[in-house]
């Protein structure tokens, strides 16, 4: 974070905009929207400026040079003028005089950067680019601008009146953000978006008296959520939502750290481990402690790798939650599959190609039973091999016994759909000898089949190629 995001307090302090053509107008109109007083210092002044002044009374222009002694007094000062000497004396003199400076489009000038702003007020949303690029973030503002509702500010109004009130009836943080959570993920919410203010506020006046639903008794609840396979964009909506509901975040290996970083900020983060052969957590201790979580009341969301349901033992873990009636959850995720097929141009079937697709473990537990091999080698069906690298040798050997063209083409995705994302093709003949001399890094999938040569074609189509 190259900059700390702030909410400064202006109301009734001092700032001065240096210049008064048509950027300091957007700027004064900007901190007069605080509540601040503006001075504007400049020898020339656009008529925007002139009107602006005329509008506001909380905003005096001086026909004058700028001078260090404009500062005195001043909160902060933003520095909007054609003239680089100018911006840069500016810049010098706050710093020197420990006012907060802002210079239009010189983030290096700057000692604070102003955000593109989504304003919702008491709710204000604000976009940086850290200075790389206003236009991304305004870019960004306005995707959010249609997705945050306007009434969300007379929502905030509403929360903010009856705050206190809250505070007395419910004694824990943790009852009272489940008593916030139903109000503004339930009817009162929709009765506000829907422009009925007071019957939302009777409506929230009834529910601080209803009685306590006899259905919680402190149980908190498990989500158990498929996070994809590395990149944050392939989350689903609702794993988004319940990933920043939840206050406890069990997550494993395979999860990668900007998904972990997307949870609520303030939640407690327990890395369960799992690398092939060295289960920090065995999975009966991670069971357990889903339920022991949610038994103390906690939000659990248990994180996985792609999709829960796929080699991820998701059925492992809440096989014990029910039997301990803790409600749950489980969001499907994509799994590293589709992932690395889209993202490297590999269509799982093909009409002229592939009918089937089998996912399979190459992961083989001392002593557990062999591959169905010759169920594997089917015509017209492609193979998707997780957790097979190690075993790579030994999948293609077997497969060649078994009969399938020693010429098939492979391929292997290396930490598909993240930015370090690699592929290798090859055929079931050259590809372990091919991928040896490598320092390949997990995770990898393998996909076995004629589709793999479609690549050739498909893969300047896709996201990562
Ligand atoms: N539940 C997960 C799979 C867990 S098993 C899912 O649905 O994707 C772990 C295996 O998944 C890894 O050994 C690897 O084969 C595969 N895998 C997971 N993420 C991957 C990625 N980003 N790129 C390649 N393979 C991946």
């Amino acid at each position: 974070m190259d900059y700390l995001p702030l909410f400064l307090k202006l109301e009734g302090k001092r700032c001065l905009v240096v210049g008064a053509g048509e950027v300091a107008v957007r700027k004064a109109s900007l901190v007069l929207k605080a509540g601040a007083t503006v001075d504007v210092v400049s020898p020339q002044c656009c008529a925007a400026m002139a009107q602006l002044v005329a509008d506001h009374e909380a905003l005096t222009y001086r026909n004058s040079v700028y001078t260090a002694a404009d500062l005195s007094g001043a909160q902060i000062v933003i520095a909007a003028t054609d003239h680089p000497e100018v911006n840069e004396a500016v810049s010098t003199d706050a710093h020197k005089a420990n006012v907060l400076v802002n210079v239009v489009d010189q983030p290096d000038l700057c000692s604070f950067i102003l955000p593109a702003v989504i304003d919702r007020s008491p709710v204000v949303v604000a976009v940086s680019s850290g200075g790389n690029s206003p236009v991304l973030a305004r870019t960004i503002r306005t995707k959010l601008e249609s997705l945050i509702p306007a009434a969300y500010g007379k929502l905030a109004e509403l929360v903010g009146e009856f705050r206190e009130q809250a505070k007395q009836r419910f004694s824990s943080v943790n009852e009272r953000r489940t008593f916030w959570e139903s109000v503004l993920e339930g009817p009162i919410a929709e009765l506000v978006f829907a422009g009925d203010m007071d019957k939302a506020k009777q409506m929230l006046s009834e529910h601080f008296t209803e009685p306590e639903d006899p259905s919680k008794d402190g149980m908190g609840e498990v989500y158990l959520v498929g996070g994809g396979p590395g990149d944050p964009d392939l989350l689903t909506f609702r794993a988004l939502r319940l990933m920043q509901k939840s206050d406890v975040i069990l997550y494993d290996r395979l999860v990668a750290p900007e998904i972990v970083d997307l949870c609520r900020r303030d939640a407690r983060r327990i890395y369960v481990g799992k690398a092939r052969d060295k289960h920090t957590l065995p999975q009966q201790e991670i069971n357990q402690m889903l339920v022991d979580l949610a038994r103390q009341g906690h939000r659990v969301c248990r994180l996985k790798g792609g999709d829960p349901f796929i080699f991820g033992r998701g059925g492992e873990e809440i096989d014990l939650l029910s039997q301990c009636g803790v409600p749950f959850q489980v969001v499907p995720g994509i799994t590293a599959a589709s992932g690395c097929a889209s993202y490297s141009g590999i269509p799982l079937t093909h009409r002229d190609y592939s009918q089937s697709v089998q996912f399979v473990t190459g992961h083989l537990q001392p002593g557990a039973k062999e591959l169905d091999w010759a169920g594997l080698v089917r015509d017209r069906q492609t193979l998707v091999i997780y957790m097979g690298l190690l075993g790579l040798d030994k999948i293609c050997q077997r497969l060649i016994e078994h009969q399938m063209s020693e010429d098939m083409p492979v391929a292997l995705v290396e930490r598909g759909t993240t930015p370090e994302q690699k592929v290798y093709v090859g055929t079931l003949k050259t590809m372990p000898e091919q991928i040896k001399q490598l320092h390949i890094k997990p995770p990898t999938l393998i996909i076995v089949g004629e589709v793999v040569r479609l690549r050739e074609r498909l893969a300047w189509f896709s996201p990562k190629n």
